[in-house]
């Protein structure tokens, strides 16, 4: 069945009738509120909602702009959310109620580019995976060679660390330059790390959770997601190499993760559910899966370098390229009972493919920089320099059904 939705895309950046996102921020001169949106303009929910439109989730949405991000709209669950973003959907096509109403449709869409966003939610807490075979053997072999580049662990069980929630900062932030101590000749020194990353990662934010002590295996936990959303994790390299062992990365990333304004149904990315790999070992039980378990959207990272206008496209890949699915992420965090909450943020690892342009950060890309990659005008980059912006894009395809990820970007400062 062919949608006609009521504003058209202007251009691949503008999101599609098939979308319907969810974000938060300030449009229109109103104080911050629950936005959808649609083309090149976001939809003001709370203001539907006044309106009567969206009856039955009048309360979940204005307690939004009290709380300062979607949390009450997660908090009503998986399926809720499918339901509101279903007859969103049913609205914002011609021939709907408020097709009739256009005065009050001019009223509460406004221009995406105009609109203050923010993170879309509060985020309790935040869990960061490594779930690329082809990121983690590649990297692995970097550090302790071909013949260790997965440690034992990896196939049996979705490696991950916690992560740092207070500095996730929203797209299009400047990111503070990281100091910390890094390998050097005589011994550790301390000073600007020379190896300023991104990881382009896959993320989810928790519609609900599990209670203390009752874990929930991989066939369960989908139930349990609210959305995908883009993830930079900001990474030192060299701060990173010195202080990982034995507990993992710790301040070369919690300086800042940036993640994407808009938060995708996960019904939105039905159509686009594929296999995923087959297990290379037997799973224990809480980690099987049966079905289409993998999401075939597509991911691309641009750098615009310092003092320029261009963006250059430094990488593309695919989540499908994934090993673990995200509901295997989601089971392993909860296996000895740890309890996963609504508003939490899990996110992939680095999201890296087979090819050598499917490497989702510069550490891939450069072999650790060894190999800088070509920009315009005979510029070169091994990892970032002051000034340089990131900015990942992800969309899914097919036949005339085009899902926006949106996108995330953030600029490295001094
Ligand atoms: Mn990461």
């Amino acid at each position: 069945m062919t949608l006609k939705p009521l504003i058209t895309p202007e251009d691949d950046r503008g999101f599609s009738i098939h979308t319907i996102p969810f974000g938060f921020g300030e449009a229109g001169g109103k104080q911050a509120a629950a936005l959808s949106a649609l083309g090149n303009q976001v939809v003001q929910l709370e203001s539907l909602a006044t309106h009567g439109f969206l009856p039955g989730f009048e309360e979940h949405i204005k307690m939004c702009s009290r709380y300062g991000g979607l949390n009450p709209m997660l908090q009503m669950g998986r399926h809720r959310l499918g339901e509101l973003r279903s007859l969103l959907q049913d609205l914002l096509q011609t021939g709907s109620e408020l097709d009739k109403d256009r005065t009050l449709l001019a009223n509460i869409t406004h221009p995406i580019d105009d609109t203050y966003l923010m993170l879309p939610v509060y985020i309790g807490d935040y869990t960061d995976f490594y779930a690329s075979k082809y990121h983690a053997e590649r990297v692995g072999a970097m550090f302790r060679g071909k013949e260790q580049a997965l440690q034992p662990n990896w196939l049996h069980l979705p490696v991950g660390y916690h992560g740092r929630a207070s500095s996730i900062v929203p797209s299009d932030r400047i990111i503070n330059w990281p100091n910390g101590q890094m390998p050097g000749e005589n011994g550790p020194k301390f000073g600007p790390s020379k190896k300023v990353d991104f990881e382009l990662e896959f993320g989810c934010l928790t519609a609900s959770g599990n209670l203390l002590g009752e874990p929930v295996s991989a066939e369960e936990t989908g139930n349990m997601i609210a959305g995908f959303l883009l993830v930079n994790d900001w990474s030192a390299r060299d701060i990173q190499a010195w202080e990982y062992v034995p507990l993992g990365p710790f301040t070369s990333k919690n300086f800042a993760t940036s993640v994407s304004p808009w938060v995708i149904h996960p019904d939105a990315l039905e159509p686009f559910k594929t296999e995923g790999p087959t297990p290379e070992v037997h799973l224990q039980s809480y980690l099987q899966q049966t079905g289409l378990t993998h999401y075939d959207i597509q991911l691309e990272v641009y750098l615009k370098p310092a003092g320029t206008d261009r963006e250059v496209r430094i990488c593309q890949t695919n989540t499908r390229h994934l090993y673990w699915s995200m509901e295997q992420m989601l089971a392993h965090q909860t296996v000895t009972g740890c309890n996963i909450r609504s508003g939490d943020l899990y996110a992939s690892g680095t999201v890296s493919g087979p090819k050598p342009e499917n490497g989702a950060c510069l550490l891939e890309l450069t072999e650790n920089g060894q190999s800088p990659i070509a920009l315009d005008g005979g510029k070169k980059r091994t990892f970032l320099e002051s000034g340089d912006e990131v900015i990942m894009r992800g969309f899914a395809e097919k036949g005339e059904v085009r899902v926006e990820m949106g996108e995330v970007r953030g600029q490295i400062g001094e």
